[in-house]
């Protein structure tokens, strides 16, 4: 079974329609963010969403990852349909099957590499030692054994990074998404988070949305958008 399942998926945005500094009324106007978008995503692959800016690829990932719900068509994760669940229901789904590493890597300052990775599980219901043990183990295999203890303001770019990656991988999700993962970082620090991923994506399903082209070229396939709906189906 495909981990996540995307069929003519919609999502617009509603912009102004209210009062205009100027004018006395301003129109309404939508914006089809993701229009009509149907993809398979697979355990195994390392798949990219690429696309100029403003072409629906946060909106995709955020759709795929279940942070928000389609306007129509439909997408499921590990079966379940998004779209089915209370806030709540997607919030459990994310927990137990989506991980998200984000372009500025949104780890929190005052805990060490350990507990940033640590963190997730205590949702999960792991008890303190098992924790430890288990972001000891990711930190490891992301090549940061020797930072455990360091804060991320003590950390590179590309090592916070893989911290974040680190984090992600901790509730063991079916699926990893990550928005624009190298966009902050030196080619050098890149290329090893884009090794980690496709390491990663051996196991579990990734999916990169960027307009980083060493990134892309990373890719097993990529859903290539434009004007939020798909262009050709590219291979890298
Ligand atoms: P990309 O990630 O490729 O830059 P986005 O998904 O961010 O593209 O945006 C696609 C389109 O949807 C753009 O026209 C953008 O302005 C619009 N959009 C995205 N998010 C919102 C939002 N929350 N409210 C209004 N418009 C949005
Ligand atoms: P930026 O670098 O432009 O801030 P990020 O990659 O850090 O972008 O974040 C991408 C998007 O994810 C942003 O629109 C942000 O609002 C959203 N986001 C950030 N952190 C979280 C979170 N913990 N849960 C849900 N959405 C988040």
């Amino acid at each position: 079974d495909p981990v996540i399942e995307c069929t003519d998926v919609v999502r617009a945005y509603t912009r102004g329609g209210g009062r205009g500094l100027f004018s006395r009324n301003t129109q309404a106007t939508t914006v089809t963010a993701v229009d009509s978008v149907s993809a398979t995503i697979d355990r195994g692959e390392l798949v990219g969403i690429a696309g100029p800016s403003g072409s629906g690829k946060s909106t995709l990932l955020h759709l795929l990852a279940a942070l928000e719900t389609p306007d129509s068509g439909q997408i499921t994760i590990t079966g379940t349909d998004t779209a089915s669940l209370s806030e709540r229901g997607r919030t459990r789904l994310r927990r137990e099957h989506v991980g998200i590493v984000f372009q500025r890597f949104h780890l929190l300052p005052s805990l060490t590499a350990t507990q940033n990775v640590a963190l997730p599980l205590i949702e999960h219901g792991v008890g303190k030692r098992d924790r430890r043990a288990r972001a000891q183990t990711l930190l490891e295999a992301v090549g940061l054994g020797d930072r455990l203890t360091h804060r991320p303001a003590t950390l590179s770019g590309g090592e916070q990074q893989r911290v974040a990656v680190a984090r992600a991988l901790a509730g063991d999700p079916d699926v990893v998404i990550a928005d624009e993962p190298t966009g902050e970082l030196d080619s050098a620090a890149s290329e090893t988070v884009l090794d980690i991923l496709a390491d990663v994506a051996t196991e579990h399903a990734v999916v990169v949305a960027s307009h980083d082209p060493a990134a892309i070229e990373r890719m097993d396939r990529v859903i290539r958008l434009r004007d939020g709906t798909r262009d050709t189906d590219g291979h890298a």
